[in-house]
């Protein structure tokens, strides 16, 4: 029986593993897919206090090892149930474990256009992550679609591989930090194209051009989606109350409607979503899973 079982190792369930070991609990971390989370596809950290200019990868690593150094076992097993009780089970697709406590740090995925072919063409012309992909685009013509910090990211990053990028906004103003902005306009080979959306995915084998709510269709090589997240709560919402939007509800405590059971990071309901208010939740919960188990 493991003291804490940790599901997600991005930077919420890595830190809460972190507190939770230097108090001396039995951690288990399980992670689905691979450590740290989303950031690890961030190519510069720049808004983490006292750590200007970090690389998401290089982040996500230490963290991780930091985690592993304290003590946390890492599996990569994907959780796809819990029971809760005083003792709980956590089922993976392999395994069952049980633990006193469970911290639900399962982060968001990349939001879908729900357009036809969409998934057809992932891999083929379409992509949701432009550190992963954006060098299969070396001097072709590239399109990302979104108004928020990571569609402007992408756009800057892809500017200095692609030939030319059109950044597609549904409206006239922006989400991202207005730094971000200025930067994408001082590149001469970013284009903005503004309230638009995209209607049509057009191609046969792969992806060849896009048609807008205006029927301009724009011939490119490659299209970027970065058009926010959804939580990953499906597998825990007939256990953990959410919110209409799919968030976990959680008090100041990051405790959920369920004894023992703590969520952190960006599947959990809150303002600001962001790597430090991640890390936060993990130290928060980790702390209010400490105190339960005092009392257990
Ligand atoms: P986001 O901030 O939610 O922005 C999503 C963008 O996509 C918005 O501009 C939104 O338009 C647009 N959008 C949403 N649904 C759409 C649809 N169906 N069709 C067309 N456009 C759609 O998402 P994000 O950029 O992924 O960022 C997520 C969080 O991570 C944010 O809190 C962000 O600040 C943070 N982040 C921070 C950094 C950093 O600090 N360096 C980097 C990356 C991400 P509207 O504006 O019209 O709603």
């Amino acid at each position: 029986m493991y003291d804490v079982i940790i599901v997600g190792a991005g930077p919420a369930g890595l830190t809460a593993a972190i507190y939770a070991c230097r108090a001396n609990l039995k951690v288990l971390v399980l992670e689905a897919m691979t450590y740290g989370g989303q950031i690890i596809n961030t190519p510069s950290i720049e808004n983490y206090p006292a750590l200007f200019k970090v690389s998401g990868f290089d982040f996500a690593t230490n963290l991780y090892n930091q985690a592993k150094e304290l003590g946390s076992e890492i599996k990569f097993e994907k959780v796809v149930k819990i029971i809760p009780g005083k003792e709980k089970e956590v089922i993976t697709s392999t395994n069952s474990y049980k633990a006193k406590a469970i911290i639900i740090a399962t982060g968001a995925v990349s939001r879908k256009l729900n357009l036809p072919n969409e998934d057809e063409f992932v891999g083929k012309g379409i992509s949701y992550c432009a550190t992963c992909d954006g060098n299969f685009y070396k001097g072709q013509v590239v399109a990302v679609n979104g108004g928020g910090n990571t569609a402007f990211e992408d756009a800057i990053y892809l500017a200095d591989i692609a030939k030319k990028v059109y950044l597609i906004h549904r409206r006239n103003e922006f989400r991202a930090d207005a730094s971000l902005v200025e930067q994408a306009k001082k590149k001469k080979n970013i284009e903005f194209i503004l309230n638009s959306k995209i209607i049509k995915l057009n191609g046969d084998d792969k992806l060849s051009s896009i048609t807008l709510n205006n029927n301009k269709e724009l011939n490119i090589d490659g299209l970027f989606i970065a058009i926010g997240k959804v939580p990953e709560t499906n597998n825990f919402a007939s256990v953990v109350k959410t919110t209409k939007d799919g968030y976990f509800e959680s008090n100041e405590e990051c405790l959920t409607n369920q004894e023992g059971i703590f969520v952190a990071g960006d599947a959990r309901e809150k303002e600001l979503r962001q790597l430090v208010t991640a890390t936060s939740d993990g130290a928060i919960a980790a702390t209010a899973a400490i105190k339960y188990l005092k009392l257990f």
